[in-house]
């Protein structure tokens, strides 16, 4: 007899509540790439992870992230974000948001985009109040930290999506700053 030793995502380390919303969002199975890398971020570790796309990537930088904001107290502070997911295009961008808010379910959580080629007016805006996640394309997200529009003291979280291709679009000086 043979035995499927297949994993959920509680047998991960997520919530109940992380779990609840990805049920309803049909995720029931973890992808590889979310077997490997959420439970390494959820105990704090960096990692670098390298799958096709389609392969559940968003998920799997996206969950442990809302796992580590869940558990924070209070709202974020005015000019600041708790994470930062830089991609390299604003689809990527778009694409991300949509995912994260799905993946949060009930959860409160307050998310802006970050992209050129808008009026920065609204995510200024956003971010002024305080948010919990930035997503952003590098160059307007360097133009706002400059201004000192976006304070990065209190970001726990940094991910850089497509990191291969942002690099090779020429954003190295922008993302380094922004690591830094
Ligand atoms: P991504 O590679 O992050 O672009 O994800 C590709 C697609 O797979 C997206 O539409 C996700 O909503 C979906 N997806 C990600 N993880 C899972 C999962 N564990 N079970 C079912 N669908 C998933």
């Amino acid at each position: 007899m043979s035995y499927l030793l297949t994993k959920s995502f509680s047998d991960l380390g997520l919530s109940a509540q992380l779990v609840g919303a990805l049920d309803k969002a049909g995720f029931t199975t973890p992808t590889p790439i979310q077997l490997k890398a959420i439970p390494p971020q959820l105990s704090g570790r960096d990692i670098m992870g390298i799958a096709q796309t389609g392969s559940g990537k968003t998920a799997a930088f996206g969950l442990p992230i809302l796992a580590g904001i869940a558990e924070l107290k209070g709202r974020p502070a005015p000019l600041t974000t708790r994470a930062l997911i830089l991609a390299p295009t604003r689809e990527l961008a778009v694409q991300i948001d949509e995912v994260l808010r799905t993946l949060a379910g009930p959860m409160r959580l307050a998310t802006v985009l970050v992209l050129g080629g808008v009026a920065r007016g609204a995510q200024v805006q956003k971010i002024a109040r305080g948010v919990d996640v930035v997503i952003a394309t590098p160059g307007r997200l360097k133009d706002l930290v400059d201004d000192r529009k976006l304070v990065l003291n209190q970001t726990r979280w940094l991910v850089l999506d497509e990191a291969d291709r942002m690099l090779d679009m020429g954003f190295i000086g922008a993302v380094r700053q922004i690591a830094a």
